[in-house]
C-alpha cells in the first residue's frame, strides 16, 4: 500500500494503520506526539492556505492553478519543487477528467504525497562503524542550533545502549566548548576540549585516540562551521578529516550540517554552500516547532541529493528525532484531509 493510502486510511480509522501512523506502544506516542505538537505551526499555516483555496473554489481554471502554486510557495515549499507538483497535479487532472473540488483536492494531497514517496519514506539511519568509534561531525554556522543537537543526539544514541564521547572542537566561538561541557556535564558523558581558540584538529586529535583507547561506539564531534571564506572552511574540515583516517582507518562516517529551519529558502541556500565546500551526508533541520515554513524539508528533498537525517522539534532531548518522512508527510496534509472528512 503507497503512503497516500495509509494515511487515508489511518483518517478514517481503517485497521492496522492507523496504530501504525500514531500510537502503537509508548515509544511511537513520543515520536507521534513529538511531530504531532512540533509541526503545529506548519500544518496550520498549510491547511489554512489549502482550504481558503478550496473554500473559494469554482472550477479548475488557470486562476486555480495561480492560487495553488502561491499556496505552495507561502508554505515554503520551494520553486522548483512548486513547479514539479502543480504539473504533476495537472496532469491527474486532466487525464481523470475531475471538476469535483473534493476530488481536485485529493489529488493535490496524493500528488505531495507521491513525489515525496518516489525518494523513499524509510528513516535515515546513521552510518556506522563496524571496526571502531563511529565518527559524525557538525558543521553550521551560529545559533543554527549545532551544539545543542550534538548534546541532543549524544542523549539519544545513550539511551540506546552506546558508549558515546564528545569533542568541543568549535574552539573559535565564546561560550560553545562550555556550553557542551553542560551537556556533558548533565548526560555524563565526557567531554574532550582544548583552550580557547586553540587549535580545533588537536582537540579532534585527542578525542579519536581517547575513542579508539577507550573503545567508544561514538565520537560526536563539535566543529566551527563558519563561512567566512569557503576555502577556509574546506582547509579545516578536510584537515580534521585527516587527522581522523590517521587514527581511525575508517575514516569520518558522517558529516551533519545543521540548519535552522526558521530560515526557511536562506537555509536551503546555506545547504548548497556547505555542500561544495565540503561533503555533507546529511542534514539535521532543527526548530521545525518556531516556523510555518516546515514546507522547507519538501524543498531540500527535491533540490539537493543529502538525506534529512534528524529534525528538531522543541527544546527537550527527545524533540531531537530522526527524521521519519511518513511522519512528516501525514502531519503537513492531516487538517486538510480532516476538513474534507467532516465537511
Ligand atoms: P549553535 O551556535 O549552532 O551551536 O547553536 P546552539 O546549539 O547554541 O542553539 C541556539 C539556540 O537554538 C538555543 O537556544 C537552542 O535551545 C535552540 N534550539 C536548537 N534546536 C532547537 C529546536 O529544534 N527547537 C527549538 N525551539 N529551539 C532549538
Amino acid at each position: 500500500m503507497g503512503l497516500f493510502d495509509r494515511i487515508k486510511r489511518a483518517f478514517t480509522g481503517e485497521d492496522e494503520v492507523v496504530h501504525q501512523l500514531e500510537a502503537k506502544d509508548q515509544e511511537s506516542k513520543i515520536v507521534f506526539d513529538t511531530y504531532d505538537k512540533g509541526m503545529e505551526k506548519t500544518r496550520q499555516n498549510f491547511s489554512q492556505r489549502l482550504n481558503a483555496l478550496f473554500s473559494g473554489f469554482r472550477e479548475v481554471d488557470e486562476d486555480f492553478y495561480e492560487d495553488l502554486e502561491e499556496a505552495f510557495i507561502g508554505a515554503d515549499v520551494g520553486f522548483d519543487m512548486t513547479m514539479a507538483l502543480t504539473d504533476a497535479i495537472r496532469d491527474e487532472i486532466e487525464e481523470r477528467h475531475i471538476f469535483k473540488p473534493e476530488e481536485v483536492k485529493e489529488v493535490v494531497i496524493e500528488k505531495m504525497v507521491q513525489i515525496y514517496e518516489k525518494d523513499g519514506t524509510q528513516l535515515a539511519q546513521l552510518k556506522t562503524n563496524p571496526n571502531g568509534p563511529t565518527v559524525i561531525l557538525f558543521v553550521g554556522v551560529n545559533g543554527v542550533g549545532k551544539t545543542t543537537s550534538v548534546g541532543k543526539i549524544a542523549y539519544q544514541l545513550k539511551q540506546e545502549g552506546h558508549k558515546v564521547l564528545m569533542a568541543a572542537a568549535d574552539t573559535f566561538r565564546a561560550g560553545a566548548v562550555e556550553q557542551l561541557n553542560v551537556w556533558g556535564q548533565r548526560l555524563d558523558i565526557p567531554v574532550v576540549t582544548g583552550p580557547d581558540q586553540g587549535d580545533p584538529a588537536a582537540v579532534v586529535f585527542d578525542a579519536v585516540k581517547q575513542a579508539n583507547e577507550q573503545s567508544y561506539d561514538y565520537l560526536l564531534v563539535d566543529t566551527a562551521g563558519r563561512l567566512q571564506t569557503k576555502l577556509n572552511l574546506m582547509d579545516e574540515l578536510a584537515k580534521i578529516k585527516r587527522i581522523i583516517e590517521r587514527e581511525n582507518p575508517n575514516g569520518v562516517q558522517e558529516v551533519l550540517l545543521v540548519l535552522d529551519a526558521t530560515t526557511g529558502q536562506n537555509a536551503l541556500i546555506q545547504a548548497k554552500q556547505f555542500n561544495q565546500a565540503t561533503e555533507i551526508t546529511g542534514l539535521v533541520l532543527t526548530k521545525l516547532d518556531g516556523t510555518a515554513k516546515g514546507g522547507v524539508v519538501l524543498s531540500i528533498r527535491h533540490e539537493l541529493d543529502v538525506p534529512v537525517k534528524y529534525i528538531g522539534l522543541g527544546e527537550k532531548a527527545t524533540d531531537l528525532q530522526q527524521f521519519n518522512p511518513e511522519q512528516y508527510m501525514y502531519n503537513l496534509v492531516r487538517d486538510v484531509l480532516e476538513v474534507q472528512k467532516n465537511g
